[in-house]
């Protein structure tokens, strides 16, 4: 049986070791700060968005949300940034990604103060990574190490193999693997016999948004399989087809009118791999843990107070 990678029950134990941490900044001065930003209406942003602030509420973080219309150009987004990097109380920017096709994301995540870059992708953020020098990591990647390290999934010389390249998954987790000394491939939409070079992982990461794309020819038996992917099916035919006509899942589906699944088959990995992350429930709220990681570091670091 393989073994699940369960993200909320690590996500309880990172808030549990943040809540004091808070409590320290909060005697000492003030809580951390977060401000979000959420241009136009995108209806998943809106859901992450939610749960950000709603997890802010919950550790005693103090949170803004900031909701720009998707009209916005990329120098009033700017201005917006620009205006709290200036604010003391304010230890983190958040831009929720993607943002409208008319604004230059890239002009936007390098206007946000690298010291309150809470998401890790400012560009000086993201070669204190490639350097190796301590600065905050992109959140699902971060995530997903916490989530190796607390299962004491043993990385130092295991082939790993990331499959999606983004900025913001990808190329980071890749990175993040070879800084902990994993033989580390990265796959894309180009990778000749995928398939092939995804069953040579010991440990397999997907991230690539293709709803249960990889399927048992590509997962070794007894692989640690981490799926980033968060796809919504809302065709009744296809959540069928993927599920094998389970009928809890069909069940949920008729209840819900769609059903979120992964970028690997939630059937055959449950079948081949050691171990794995479920869709949802798995990498997901790994995310905001790490987010919160991240605003609770950079309120200590920019209030000099220690993390011990
Ligand atoms: P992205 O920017 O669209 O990048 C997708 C990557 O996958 C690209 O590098 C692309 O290759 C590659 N790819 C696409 N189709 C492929 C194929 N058929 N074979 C091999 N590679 C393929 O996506 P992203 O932002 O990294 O997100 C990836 C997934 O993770 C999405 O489902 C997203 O919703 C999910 N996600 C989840 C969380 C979470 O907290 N759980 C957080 C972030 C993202 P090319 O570069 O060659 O085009």
């Amino acid at each position: 049986m393989a073994q699940i990678l369960d993200g909320i029950r690590i996500r309880a134990e990172i808030e549990a070791e943040l809540r004091p941490r808070i409590e320290r900044l909060l005697a000492g001065r003030r809580s951390p700060g977060l401000a979000v930003i959420l241009v136009g209406n995108n209806p998943a942003s809106e859901i992450y968005v939610r749960n950000k602030v709603k997890t802010c509420q919950t550790l005693g973080i103090y949170s803004e949300k900031l909701t720009p219309p998707a009209s916005i150009s990329t120098e009033e987004l700017i201005e917006i940034v620009t205006a709290l990097n200036r604010r003391p109380e304010i230890d983190g920017i958040l831009v929720q990604l993607p943002l409208p096709p008319r604004v230059d994301a890239r002009q936007v995540l390098l206007a946000v103060d690298p010291d309150k870059d809470v998401d890790g992708l400012h560009p000086l953020n993201l070669g204190r990574l490639l350097t190796g020098r301590p600065g905050p990591r992109p959140c699902t990647p971060a995530g997903v190490m916490e989530l190796l390290r607390r299962y004491r999934i043993p990385v130092l010389g295991r082939h790993a193999v990331v499959v999606g390249r983004s900025d913001m998954v990808g190329k980071p987790m890749a990175l993040l693997l070879l800084a902990e000394h994993a033989t580390v491939t990265m796959c894309h939409s180009k990778t000749p016999n995928l398939a092939e070079v995804c069953r040579g992982a010991d440990i397999l990461v997907a991230a690539m948004g293709r709803p249960a794309m990889l399927t048992a020819a590509y997962i070794r038996e007894g692989a640690t399989v981490i799926d980033v992917g968060t796809n919504r099916i809302s065709s009744r035919e296809e959540a069928a087809a993927v599920f094998r006509n389970d009928p809890v899942k069909l069940a949920e589906f008729d209840r819900k009118g769609s059903l979120l699944v992964g970028d690997v088959h939630p059937v055959d990995v449950a079948e081949r791999a050691g171990a794995y992350t479920p869709v949802p429930g798995g990498v997901g709220p790994l995310t905001i843990a790490a987010l919160m990681q991240n605003t609770v570091e950079a309120a200590e670091r920019r209030l000099g107070v220690c993390s011990a």
